[in-house]
């Protein structure tokens, strides 16, 4: 039996590749378009390791995901692929309605005939898993109660919304067709192998550079904050022991204003690598026009997890985040890749098209 993740060759889906074979020796069959945000040097560690085949294509592409559902006789799917950026969606939406909704639209028709044809008992015990965002319930005013499941959808950026339709399609599969699905609802990750782009890796590498820490509008946007590992034994719980037909929301209870987060990030660097004139990285900290539509505060009520699954993050923020900060000053190198055309032509060099 096998697995097939999808997306997981960006942030939380290598992680949690890296994390599943880390505790199993199952198959795991990773199905990932490289996209920007795709980086297969996340897995280099698994080079020539047989329990991890690398699948470079799109969840858009029923055919494709089909024939992986059956050859490798999957037992479950973990769907982590999608856009991801804000910035990005408000930019350029059009991708992130191609791949978050017609790809999952697609990915959920080939689990439904791939699912339609299993016989017992893999039928039985077969899981599709969602992943997806807090994002999908819009914003928080500060004395309001954190998202609960039964929270009403109301997604604020293009990411969002392209996310909110994947989660009911998904939910919609269930109920119209019994497809065995799950979904988990997230707050903000961070964590080894966060794309650049991202407000802690963005403010560690900055900073580092010399360069500004950009700090939209006042700062005082709220998040909570989820190390991600963590959020890769939330999947893995959910996997096993969920509900199906169930959404799960997964967070940290760690509540942080952009601003602090990126206060702490310094404090922790002026620690464990001081800047050369003595001065405190939060020198760098620049105010810049604030993201349109920008979403005030998001928390997230991860109590039924906790409750009905037993789930309970291992990290704190303060150990999460210096962990981190840790990670990022030894894999100079890997983002140092990231950031230049080397990363294209070691990946050229590596992964032929299939
Ligand atoms: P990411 O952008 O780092 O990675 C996305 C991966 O999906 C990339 O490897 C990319 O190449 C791949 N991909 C994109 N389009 C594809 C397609 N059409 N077919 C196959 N692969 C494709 O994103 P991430 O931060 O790792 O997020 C993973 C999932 O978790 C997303 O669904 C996201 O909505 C959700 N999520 C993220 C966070 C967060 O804080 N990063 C929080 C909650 C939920």
């Amino acid at each position: 039996m096998s697995i097939l993740v999808t997306g997981g060759a960006g942030f939380i889906g290598s992680n949690f590749v890296l994390d599943w074979l880390s505790q199993t020796d199952e198959l795991v069959v990773n199905l990932d378009k490289l996209t920007y945000a795709g980086n297969l040097q996340n897995l280099a560690s698994l080079q020539g390791d047989s329990r991890h085949e690398f699948v470079k294509g799109d969840i858009a592409d029923y055919d494709l995901v089909l024939s992986l559902l059956e050859k490798h006789q999957i037992r479950a799917v973990v769907n982590f692929a999608a856009e991801s950026h804000v910035d990005r969606s408000i930019h350029g939406p059009e991708d992130f309605i191609q791949t978050n909704i017609v790809g999952s639209f697609r990915l959920l028709e080939a689990v439904r005939q791939y699912w339609n044809n299993l016989k017992q008992p893999a039928k039985q015990t077969f899981r599709l898993l969602h992943v997806s965002t807090d994002e999908v319930y819009g914003s928080l005013e500060k004395t309001d109660a954190p998202f609960a499941e039964t929270h009403q959808y109301q997604p604020n950026s293009p990411y969002s919304a392209s996310k909110a339709a994947s989660d009911h399609l998904v939910r919609a599969y269930h109920h119209t067709y019994g497809l065995p699905v799950l979904t988990t609802n997230c707050s903000n990750n961070y964590g080894p192998y966060h794309f650049p782009e991202k407000l802690i890796p963005l403010c560690i590498q900055n900073a580092l550079s010399g360069k500004p820490l950009p700090i939209y509008g006042d700062g005082q946007q709220i998040r909570d904050w989820l190390y991600v590992k963590d959020h890769c034994s939330a999947i893995r719980r959910v996997l096993e022991s969920g509900t199906l037909g169930e959404v799960y929301n997964v967070g940290g209870w760690n509540e942080k204003a952009n601003l602090d987060v990126v206060n702490t990030l310094c404090s922790i660097l002026d620690e464990l690598q001081p800047r050369a004139d003595g001065k405190s990285y939060a020198a760098q900290i620049t105010y810049v026009t604030d993201r349109p539509g920008h979403d005030r505060r998001y928390a997230i009520d991860a109590s039924k997890l906790g409750r009905e699954l037993g789930w309970k993050p291992a990290e704190t923020f303060e150990t999460g985040i210096r962990k981190t900060v840790q990670w990022y000053l030894d894999n100079q190198a890997w983002v140092v890749n990231v950031l230049s055309g080397d990363y294209q032509s070691w990946l050229d060099k590596n992964y032929a098209e299939r």
